[in-house]
């Protein structure tokens, strides 16, 4: 009996096997497709931080293409896209821009990672153009994928500079295992703004775009030579969703555009979905939708991976149809009690490839590009001008007069505003900036300018610089001119990085009044002053008169809660970091001197005062160039404690 049960089910099983096709001939089948996506790579192949020269757990494409192998493991169907900002943003990007060169038949190290991780396209980001259009033509050429944008054009504006789309022709197994033919469609767009940031290389020679427009002409025309699905790759943040012609971040509107499957978005460096995105307009956080479209933005820099799953149904005319969709991300690391743990290893194949150029790049951030006339660092930087701060606002003043001439903007006084990010503090007492003079390599650059802000230009009147300063100026404690004792000068519960002085103009500091703000940006002695003798050009500042300051993206948004500075008045985000501005000027002079031009010092009080300060005990043997300050006896926790004489 056994046996026969055994004989018959068996017999059930080839039956139903056979009849399998038949009885489904009728149905659609499902087809799951994944699609992944990374973006804002800026060159960062390995775990490397070329400022630092030491490895980094938080970004890398080598723990990247980790997740990419993983994920695509588990999909019987993916197609894997970068969304571009990839050959410009690191050392290494500048060594083979700068040093190594790139000639008709390199691979670019970046493209010699990406080639071994099979990728099907690729999408145009706005730093490509940083090096100008011959350099972006060959860089490409080294990719084994197809690369589109469709809003960059000849002058002409009818012709596309670049292939605005592919439809890539793909076998897609379905739930049952049968292949299915489908065509997808990939187009990519890129911040019309390039004009303007990299106007030197592009002006006559390209036009861009607005997006949207761009987007309206060609997914209709892409349906219409048979693309059964359309993947956008806007490299384009999520924006505010005002319409506005030739925004920089058009994502949300290219959401309401009909036709479009699936957005691969990027360019701001933000993760999507994500509780950065929970009170925006049409999103599904737990579906990673925008407007019913599954969308991601994978971080930056290969912090994230990308993952649009979508499940569909195609008949057996091979009509396709979408059913489902989910995005979502996945980090190369995670943090626990604020430490930041990997949860991927480094893909063996990714370092290999890149192992010369990487050690290129090392040595490149390691030896000289320039000289600086001056030993910079940031001992006395609360207590008198200094060269720390100098250079960062002499390379950020030379960056936005150069950005805004010709523009609407060019008539404005340019000045530039910098803060001592290494003062010691909570830092301790070996926190300061230290270079000597001669040699300066890339390296020192991160000990100038610790933070990879963005730079900003943000339109202020006179008075507002004022209060600007007033803001700043709050680190200092009252000083009482009646004590002849030393006074603590330093308010420690105000960071140093929000001390900042502004360059372009002179002023004095009057310590004896009351701080006109808190720390928060109140307004808590509206009678007290103690900016004084502000000037512009050597005569009193106009305070109707409207300057274009040199920022970082932190405080032009409305960090630090300086009066009137939150982000209304920004009038260039430059997507360049401050740093890499520091880097251009350096490349650009050779020899740099950054001796401080004193244009900022404390107001006499009408009596003799010593204001205390803490600082390096290093900072003694800078003595001769600090007039009026020093040594009072050795401090806590490391620190010496000096002492200002004001007359
Ligand atoms: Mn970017
Ligand atoms: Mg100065």
């Amino acid at each position: 009996m056994i046996g026969k049960l055994r004989l018959h089910r068996a017999a059930l099983a080839v039956l139903a096997a056979v009849m399998l096709p038949t009885a489904t001939w009728a149905a659609d089948a499902t087809v799951k497709l994944r699609i992944m996506e990374t973006t804002d790579i800026h060159v960062h192949v390995l775990n490397y931080d070329y400022y630092r020269d030491r490895e980094d757990d938080t970004f890398g494409f080598s723990r990247t293409a980790t997740l990419i192998r993983q994920a695509r493991a588990e999909a019987a169907n993916s197609l894997l896209i970068d969304n571009g900002d990839l050959i410009q943003g690191n050392p290494l990007g500048d060594y083979v821009a700068r040093e190594r060169g790139l000639k008709r038949g390199d691979v670019h190290p970046v493209h010699k990672a990406m080639n071994l991780l099979g990728y099907d396209a690729g999408n145009i980001g706005n730093h490509e153009f940083n090096y100008g259009l011959e350099y972006l033509e060959i860089a490409l050429s080294g990719a084994k994928f197809p690369y589109v944008n469709a809003n960059v054009y000849h002058p002409d504006g009818t012709r596309n500079y670049y292939t605005p789309y592919v439809i890539l022709e793909r076998k897609l197994k379905d739930e049952g295992g049968r292949e299915r033919p489908i065509k997808i469609g990939v187009i990519g767009f890129v911040p019309p703004q390039i004009m303007q940031w990299d106007k030197r290389h592009l002006e006559g020679k390209v036009v861009a775009k607005d997006i949207i427009e761009t987007a309206r002409k060609f997914v209709p025309e892409m349906k219409s030579k048979g693309a059964d699905l359309v993947i956008a790759v806007p490299h384009s943040g999520l924006g505010t969703g005002a319409r506005q012609d030739l925004s920089e971040n058009a994502t949300w509107r290219l959401a309401q555009v009909d036709g479009i499957d699936a957005i691969l978005f990027g360019h701001s460096h933000l993760q999507f979905p994500s509780e950065q995105f929970k009170d925006f307009p049409g999103v599904n956080l737990a579906r990673g939708t925008i407007n019913g479209v599954a969308s991601v933005m994978p971080g930056f820099w290969g912090s994230h991976l990308g993952i649009v799953d979508l499940t569909l149904s195609v008949d057996d005319a091979g009509k396709w149809k979408l059913a489902d969709k989910q995005g979502s991300l996945r980090a190369i690391f995670k943090v626990e009690d604020r430490k930041r743990i990997p949860v991927v290893q480094n893909d063996p194949e990714v370092v290999a490839a890149v192992k010369e150029e990487h050690e290129g790049a090392l040595a490149f951030v390691r030896k000289a590009v320039g000289k600086t006339s001056a030993h910079i660092h940031s001992y006395f930087s609360l207590v008198q001008d200094d060269p720390s701060v100098q250079i960062v606002t002499d390379a950020q003043k030379w960056y936005v007069e150069n950005l805004l001439k010709g523009t609407e903007h060019g008539n404005l006084a340019v000045l530039s505003a910098g803060a001592p990010f290494k003062a010691g503090g909570r830092g301790g007492a070996e926190y300061y900036t230290d270079i000597p003079a001669g040699d300066i390599a890339i390296k020192n650059v991160a000990d100038l300018y610790l933070y990879p802000n963005t730079l900003q230009v943000v339109k202020v009147s006179g008075a507002e610089v004022k209060e600007w300063l007033e803001m700043s100026a709050g680190i200092f404690n009252q000083i009482d001119p009646n004590k002849t004792e030393p006074q603590a000068l330093i308010n420690s519960g105000f960071p140093s990085f929000n001390y900042d002085i502004i360059d372009g103009v002179t002023y004095k500091i009057d310590v004896s009044k009351p701080r006109r703000y808190d720390n928060d940006g109140k307004l808590v002695a509206p009678d007290s002053h103690r900016i004084v003798d502000l000037k512009f050009q050597g005569k009193p500042i106009d305070a109707a008169q409207m300057f274009a300051v040199a920022t970082n993206n932190y405080r032009a948004s409305g960090g630090g809660k300086f009066p009137k500075i939150d982000g209304k008045n920004v009038i260039v985000e430059s997507p360049e970091e401050n740093r890499g501005v520091i880097i251009d000027y350096m490349f650009d002079r050779k020899s740099i001197d950054p001796t401080a031009d004193g244009n900022w010092s404390f107001a006499s009080v009408g009596k003799p005062v010593t204001l205390m300060f803490e600082s390096s005990p290093a900072a003694e043997k800078f003595l001769s160039a600090a007039p009026g300050v020093k040594v009072l006896g050795p401090g806590e926790a490391g620190f010496m404690r000096y002492g200002l004489t004001l007359e």
